[in-house]
């Protein structure tokens, strides 16, 4: 297998192995509430009623946001936090993508210049390709299959 294919190998492994998710960032809120003579409108010091945790996230365009017990603010901070591994991984899948379609790219261009040259030149500059990228025996129907 081709150094390209393995990446991308081993970045989807990575994405299967990440475990649950959320996206947005967690935030911390202290409220005021209505109720008159309650001790977060005393004049001198006020108490606001909190912490409260709020999930807030954009999916698809729409903003949205979720309450978050106090129970569950570890876990939810672990989702978010796997959320940004997700982001990476994602960039980093795409990026692989485009490399190893690059590089079937640059193998079709060198087997077509063959054509013009001797057998005893094709066949070394078959090892050269073969060196470089690893694709051209073991792979080469997967990225066809991609082209
Ligand atoms: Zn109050």
């Amino acid at each position: 297998m081709s150094d390209d294919l393995l990446r991308i190998r081993r970045i989807k492994d990575a994405l299967s192995r990440l475990g649950p998710i959320l996206p947005g960032s967690i935030s911390t809120q202290w409220n005021v509430c209505g109720k008159p003579g309650c001790r977060c409108k005393h004049p001198k010091k006020p108490q606001k009623h909190g912490p409260y945790y709020q999930l807030s996230f954009t999916v698809d365009g729409k903003s949205s946001s979720l309450f978050v017990k106090k129970e569950d603010l570890k876990t939810l901070r672990d989702c978010a936090k796997r959320y940004q591994k997700f982001r990476a991984l994602n960039t980093r899948l795409l990026s692989a993508y485009i490399q190893w379609h690059e590089t079937a790219v640059f193998i079709k261009q060198r087997i077509r210049r063959m054509n013009n040259l001797s057998a005893e030149k094709k066949e070394s500059l078959k090892r050269a390709i073969e060196q470089k990228s690893g694709l051209v025996d073991g792979d080469d129907r997967r990225w066809n299959g991609c082209s």
